[in-house]
């Protein structure tokens, strides 16, 4: 961190004092055995501190059901946290306003911080944290290191701040890029110089990495964290992205739904536009709640459209992934029962031919017991590839079993079933394997081949693979690396 510049923030006579009736409030809460009549005394002493905060209470964003005319009486109604949260609202906001600048208008902080402020209190309603009051003010603060940096830095701070136009996020990234300092630090290091409580500090200071919080106080520095974006859907010219992390993030950060978070927009949107007049914050020109909420649920519309996409893919892998043998990537053998099934009943009911190569590699053991299980795997792979690659378009190839692959193809003839497996042969024992590093091997493989010529001889899928099997069996009793065909002897005609 850049200690010499936060020193000359921190020093800069002209950062605004803690106001007297701000410490008195931190001072007499801080006490043990709190003083509820002294706290509500200091406060009504200030008779336009007072009025603004019984204005607030009163707007229908605080939604009592009875009208609250004292502060004593605010008090037992909605308890210290909340009276003395506004009470330093309206007069921090104040003091830290009126300490102005010619080179920039902190307007345009407040504005932002206010959204923020409104919005982490709604998030923290919503999800029932119980610091709901200090997240506000911790909202309206969080910016108060960029004012710090306004009024002490001057032109050096307000040309970054111009740069990055309305993208909060980009400044923060500047400002710890350009200045080794950002401005959650220096509200931070400010929020203790005035002695606020911790429950603010920590929001303050890490607002731009919620995450970074300690555990006490993480949830409400991530609903000051959201409560920033949720500023940004109202305030930033291109706000589509800012939805979109905003509805992402209020799900997985709180796990708050669609529709609830179309109904906080609402909430926020209304409630800062009323909280604003009692702050005397100029909005500005800010968009229509109407049409936040249009484009809330277009975003939401494509989440869920993607949501489904997602599904989709994930329910074809998992598809993909049931049907597969995870070795080669042939199909399983359950997939080949299966096809086969199918199949046959297809042929038999066009009367169409169906017809079935089953090979094994010749010698497989020992490539295991001369070059390792692993090279044996590699063997493995290449052969289902090779397969693959140069069966008929049409047809599936299947691991059968250990070093057995099946090749099932409709619409095959006898005949030409038996040439596409002399072709298969012919490949397999002409293919380099890199069975290993400088481990390049052929094999071979013995073929059986088996026919359902749609009428006659099997009557079901079964007696197919034990046919092709026998012809396996020949092959190998012929020598290995050969083609047999299973022949029917078929009863003569009568
Ligand atoms: P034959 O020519 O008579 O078929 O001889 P073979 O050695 O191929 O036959 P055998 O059935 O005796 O051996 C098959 C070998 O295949 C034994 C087994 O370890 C190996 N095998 C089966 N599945 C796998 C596998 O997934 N990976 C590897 N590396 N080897 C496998
Ligand atoms: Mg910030
Ligand atoms: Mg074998």
């Amino acid at each position: 961190m850049n200690q010499p510049l936060l020193d000359k923030v921190l020093n800069c006579p002209r950062l605004p004092s803690l106001p007297a009736i701000a410490m008195e409030v931190i001072d007499l809460c801080r006490q043990d055995g709190i003083n509820i009549k002294q706290i509500a005394k200091t406060i009504s002493n200030d008779p336009a501190l007072s009025t603004k905060i019984l204005k607030t209470v009163n707007s229908s964003y605080y939604g009592l059901s009875q009208p609250v005319s004292t502060i004593s009486h605010a008090l037992v109604i909605l308890g210290l946290n909340s009276v003395k949260t506004l009470a330093l609202s309206f007069t921090l906001v104040s003091t830290v306003r009126n300490a102005g600048d010619e080179d920039y208008d902190p307007n345009v902080i407040f504005r932002r911080s206010l959204y923020a402020a409104v919005a982490a209190r709604s998030i923290a309603q919503r999800v029932g944290i119980a610091e709901c009051e200090e997240a506000f003010l911790a909202g309206l603060l969080q910016d108060l290191g960029v004012i710090a940096m306004v009024q002490t830095l001057k032109s050096e701070y307000v040309e970054l701040l111009s740069e990055v136009g309305d993208d909060h996020e980009k400044l923060w990234r500047a400002e710890r890029k350009q200045m080794k300092i950002d401005h959650a630090q220096v509200g931070e290091a400010l929020a203790k110089k005035w002695r606020l409580p911790e429950v603010l500090v920590e929001p303050i200071r890490h607002h731009h990495q919620p995450q970074k919080a300690p555990p006490a106080m993480r949830q409400a520095t991530q609903a000051v964290a959201l409560g920033g974006l949720a500023a940004d859907v109202f305030l930033r010219e291109t706000s589509c992205t800012a939805m979109q992390d905003l509805i992402s993030q209020l799900r997985s950060t709180f796990g708050i739904d669609a529709s609830d978070a179309t109904d906080l927009l609402e909430t926020i949107g209304n409630g800062t536009q009323e909280i604003a007049k009692l702050f005397e914050i100029d909005t500005g020109k800010v968009r229509d709640v109407g049409e936040i909420l249009c484009e809330a649920n277009e975003v939401l519309q494509e989440v869920s459209l993607k949501s489904q996409q997602d599904l989709t893919e994930r329910n074809r892998k998992l598809q993909e992934k049931a049907t597969r043998d995870a070795l080669t990537g042939a199909a399983n053998r359950g997939h080949f029962n299966e096809t086969l099934c199918r199949w046959f009943e297809q042929a038999s009911r066009q009367s169409a031919p169906l017809s079935m190569i089953l090979l094994d590699g010749d010698k497989f053991k020992s490539v295991n017991d001369t070059h390792g299980h692993l090279a044996g795997d590699r063997v493995l792979m290449t052969l289902a590839k090779t397969l693959m690659d140069n069966a008929p378009e049409e047809a599936l190839v299947a691991r059968y079993g250990g070093e057995e692959f099946t090749v099932l193809i409709p619409g095959l003839s006898r005949p030409e079933a038996a040439q596409v497996a002399e072709k298969l042969r012919l490949v397999i024992e002409s293919t380099d394997i890199e069975a290993d590093e400088d481990l390049v091997l052929r094999i071979t493989a013995s073929m059986g081949v088996a026919t359902y010529d749609g009428v006659r001889f099997f009557k079901r899928p079964e007696q197919l693979i034990k046919a092709a099997d026998q012809a396996v069996y020949a092959a190998k009793a012929a020598g290995r690396n050969c083609v047999r065909v299973f022949a029917p002897r078929v009863p003569a005609a009568v």
